[in-house]
């Protein structure tokens, strides 16, 4: 199939705003001879007029060949080869175009794994229209070739991305199930680019939403991490209790923010991911144990409450209650332990907040993982209503560095 080809004066992707370490990389491959286009997420943002995060390269050079041409560069995977070539403080994926089935983990059918690396690779390059429709979404498979300035469109992406559609390449229900995770991209992309999710894909997603399930415990996590982080995350977290996809990767906690006659269960959790998308905006990214504490915070208290009831101590309740929702090895997203375990200690200091006489503050705030503690005091007070002179009195305290200083 031909590829509709727009004319450099006829789009607004720009070498302005294009790293130079992306050009750097694009020109020397063009120069000596193989065809280099910026690929996938950076060319649907510059289109956009958005910042793209990172920029990664698309060519028929093989991954040798590639690190044959840059002294600081990295051959990485085992399944597909990619090359990372390093620069001061970036570093530019380049990918050799791609056959179909090698999408991320869409790699269907026995005779495919069991091969060995050498079969595996000649079977896995292809062709540059190849590439473009191995791809998952139309707005991500556009090219940016260096040689013309050209955008190179084999799937109608410039027409879906002008009526802000996100529409699945092929079939959406076969697709996602060939990778389940791409429903969870859908809804990343539609909430950070202001895309609609096409009809067909809509209906698939909730439709296949449960074999989100079936992907692996780390890349859910590491998906989980990319959706709060993409600056529209209260979006996302209405789409993903919309799609119920939340309940697939956190079920418990998902049916009780459910259960009937409780809807401001919900408030907390978007307000949390609210300031996760406050603190992007302001160029801050909260470390993942505050993030998991503020998103979780309202379960977790909910399930220390029972256990209080039961006889524990608040503090021991906190850290129950933490770490069986979190370290649960039957759950779907697999938080890593160390992460989980500063979690924990997030929630534990919670109780000692409100000692204020004697040596105690003082202590409280020369542990591990306090300030993270005092943010999610401060965050909790705000929503609930709560503490609010104890908030006060430790905003003082440690504006005047001398917290516990009192007596
Ligand atoms: P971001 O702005 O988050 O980096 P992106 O579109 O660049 O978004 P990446 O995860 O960096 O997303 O992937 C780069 C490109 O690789 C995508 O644009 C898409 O074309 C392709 N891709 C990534 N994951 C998949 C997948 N699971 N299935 C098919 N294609 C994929
Ligand atoms: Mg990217």
């Amino acid at each position: 199939m031909c590829p509709v080809i727009i004319d450099r004066s006829k789009h607004t992707v720009s070498r302005k705003n294009i790293a130079p370490e992306a050009l750097k990389v694009l020109y020397r491959l063009k120069e000596t001879g193989f065809h280099a286009y910026l690929a996938g997420g950076s060319v649907r943002d510059l289109l956009l007029g958005r910042t793209p995060k990172d920029f990664d390269v698309a060519t028929d050079a093989h991954p040798n060949q590639v690190k044959g041409l840059f002294r600081n560069c990295r051959l990485i995977g085992r399944r597909f080869r990619l090359a990372h070539v390093f620069f001061h403080n970036t570093i530019i994926e380049v990918s050799t175009f791609r056959a179909r089935l090698t999408a991320e983990t869409g790699e269907q059918g026995p005779h495919f794994k069991q091969r060995d690396g050498l079969i595996l690779r000649d079977n896995v390059f292809g062709t540059p229209e190849e590439d473009a429709w191995r791809r998952d979404f139309t707005v991500n498979a556009l090219f940016y070739n260096i040689a013309d300035y050209s955008v190179i469109d084999y799937v109608d992406g410039l027409k879906d991305l002008d009526a802000r559609l996100l529409r699945v390449i092929g079939d959406p229900a076969v697709r996602f199930a060939e990778d389940p995770v791409r429903m969870i991209r859908a809804i990343r992309f539609a909430c950070s680019c202001g895309l609609t999710i096409e009809e067909s894909a809509r209906k698939a997603m909730l439709e296949l939403r449960d074999k989100v399930a079936l992907a692996s415990r780390e890349r859910l996590y590491d998906e989980f991490l990319k959706l709060a982080f993409c600056g529209q995350a209260e979006k996302v977290a209405r789409a993903m209790l919309e799609y119920d996809m939340f309940a697939v990767m956190f079920p418990e906690m998902a049916s009780w923010m459910k259960e009937p006659g409780n809807e401001s269960r919900q408030t907390w959790f978007f307000k949390a991911l609210r300031q996760v998308d406050i603190w992007k905006k302001a160029g801050l990214r909260p470390d993942e144990p505050l993030l998991w504490a503020l998103i979780f915070g309202e379960y977790h208290e909910s399930l220390a409450e029972e256990m209080i009831k039961q006889g524990y101590r608040p503090a021991e309740a906190l850290v129950q209650a933490v770490l069986n929702h979190m370290l649960n090895h039957e759950s779907r997203v697999q938080i890593p332990k160390k992460i989980a375990h500063e979690t924990i200690r997030i929630m534990a200091m919670q109780p000692l907040f409100a000692r204020t006489t004697g040596a105690k503050p003082k202590r409280l705030s020369a542990r591990p993982s306090f300030e993270h503690a005092f943010v999610y005091f401060k965050f909790s007070a705000g929503l609930k209503g709560r503490n609010k002179e104890l908030v006060e009195w430790w905003t003082a305290q440690l504006k005047g560095g001398s917290a516990g200083n009192s007596e």
